[in-house]
């Protein structure tokens, strides 16, 4: 059986980083067996749906060079229409509407679900009555029988109120005494006894849509999907998803499951918020987000992450390949993810880490890509007219102190243009005019574009020397070895920064 796994986000909001993990390893399976990854956009919660989601989580999954066999065509968009690569469009739950109710009403007629007519308000009054006495309201066999449903009411009364009324619902009637047995590819065995769980509403007249549980384990048998690798926070869900698959009498078929680990909080427990990237500054999210309230999140993108970095950085969360093997292109991924190796306990995110990964690749990469995208980063600081062989150069003597090709313009900015100011407890401590003066003499009256014979014959002691020339080279007295500016810049310029400063502290 080919193996088909599907990354299912709902489109409530930007895809956090721990989302873009999931997909990851759904994707790492899928091509690790030769098989299919699918893109499934849940989106029959309308409350909670967030104009643009849909959009960002297609162009982080692209930016993380994700690309769907199935659900998303070469332009990035959810395929609507079903073609011979897209068997099972469409792809969002929203435009599947139609499929649904017949499912719901299967397991009604098999005695799996019923309908409940109770109002919103009849429900709020019996949470109500629970608290006062110190307890929770949950609709499963004990409460089923005093309310109002299809099973309390006359099959006249039950057909009146669904033909005449629209605000009922489909319930799933719970097994009483079950006691689910269940299998997880990374937490092993689990069971748990059904009564502990309530009977939860799977479809809704009202708007005509199906709730997550259902719509999820419909489409997940319709499009064949034979893993699901998803969230932890789904594993409550787990028992009723086997009883879904047993009542439909799809256990034959059912897709085996693999619930991730939680991302952690850098500091303390609990799981990774947004809030605590704004806290603590790194980004949660793979792309930068802007709310309905104009409030801009961080993302790894716009923050300078390479996208290998942050996929490789990801792979990790969660994941080890048992060996001291830490650097992975996507294709190493693909070969060496599995999922016997995915931890059963929460990954504990450390953002000083996600910025060594960053490192790592920039120390990697040739000088000419990064050239390419520094070059934007100059133009910014106004600089347009400039020799690639040259921003080359620079980037090679400086990456391995780079994180991010931001960096560039901080470390080597003295070598594109003069230091205008100049830090002045540098000043203070280290301006000494007479070795200056002397520098730029021996520099004039010299064939060569070095002063590494006039520092090391210089009767003053060395260090002195250095951080005086460094301070009129480059405004500060520490940052680049002075062979390497001199190396970059030549000899004339930096005859003209020893003769301005001169000049300025006179
Ligand atoms: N729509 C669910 C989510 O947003 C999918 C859960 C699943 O993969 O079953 O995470």
């Amino acid at each position: 059986m080919k193996t088909r796994v599907r990354f299912a986000p709902s489109p409530t909001g930007p895809l956090h980083m721990g989302g873009v993990r999931t997909a990851l390893y759904n994707y790492l399976f899928a091509k690790q067996n030769g098989g299919d990854f699918i893109l499934r956009i849940e989106d029959t919660d309308s409350h909670r749906f967030v104009p643009g989601a849909e959009q960002y989580i297609i162009e982080a999954l692209r930016w993380c060079g994700i690309f769907p066999d199935e659900g998303v065509d070469a332009d990035g968009h959810i395929v609507e229409t079903p073609s011979e690569r897209h068997p099972h469009a469409p792809y969002r739950q929203s435009q599947r509407k139609p499929i649904y109710r017949q499912y719901a009403e299967q397991l009604v007629a098999s005695g799996n679900a019923y309908y409940a007519f109770d109002s919103a308000e009849s429900l709020e009054a019996e949470r109500a009555r629970a608290e006062a006495a110190g307890q929770t309201f949950i609709y499963n066999y004990e409460s089923r029988d005093r309310l109002c449903n299809s099973l309390t009411l006359s099959a006249e009364e039950t057909q009146r109120r669904i033909a005449g009324t629209t605000d009922w619902t489909i319930r799933f009637k719970m097994p009483r005494g079950r006691v689910v047995e269940m299998d997880d590819l990374i937490r092993g065995h689990i069971s748990v006894n059904a009564d502990t769980l309530d009977d939860k509403v799977l479809w809704k007249r009202a708007d005509e849509l199906p709730t997550y549980h259902l719509a999820n384990i419909v489409d997940d048998h319709l499009m064949e999907i034979t893993e699901v690798i998803r969230g932890e926070e789904w594993l409550p869900s787990l028992p009723l998803h086997y009883l879904l698959y047993e009542a439909f009498g799809w256990q034959d078929s059912q897709p085996r499951f693999a619930h991730l680990p939680l991302l952690l909080k850098p500091v303390g427990n609990g799981k990774l918020s947004k809030r605590d990237g704004d806290k603590l500054g790194f980004p949660v999210f793979p792309l930068r987000w802007v709310n309905a309230d104009g409030e801009t999140s961080h993302g790894y993108r716009e923050d300078g992450y390479f996208p290998e970095a942050f996929v490789n950085l990801l792979a990790m969360l969660g994941w080890n390949p048992g060996t001291e093997q830490e650097i992975f292109s996507l294709p190493e991924l693909v070969e060496a993810f599995s999922i016997d190796k995915v931890g059963k306990s929460g990954a504990k995110f450390n953002p000083e880490k996600a910025k060594w990964y960053n490192k790592e690749y920039l120390r990697r990469k040739p000088a000419a890509e990064l050239a390419e995208l520094f070059l934007p980063v100059l133009a910014g600081h106004g600089i347009t007219e400039v020799d690639t062989a040259y921003v080359e150069k620079v980037i090679s003597l400086t990456q391995e102190r780079a994180t991010f090709v931001a960096d560039f313009w901080d470390i080597a900015k003295c070598l594109f243009v003069a230091p205008g100011e100049f830090v002045q407890k540098d000043v203070d401590k280290f301006w000494k005019p007479e070795i200056v003066a002397a520098a730029r003499e021996a520099l004039e009256n010299s064939d060569t574009d070095t002063l590494e014979g006039y520092i090391r014959d210089h009767e003053m002691p060395m260090g002195k020397v250095m951080n005086a020339i460094r301070l009129a080279l480059t405004g500060a007295s520490s940052g680049l070895a002075i062979a390497d500016i001199m190396h970059c810049i030549g000899r004339d310029e930096a005859v003209r920064r020893f003769r301005y400063l001169c000049e300025k502290q006179s």
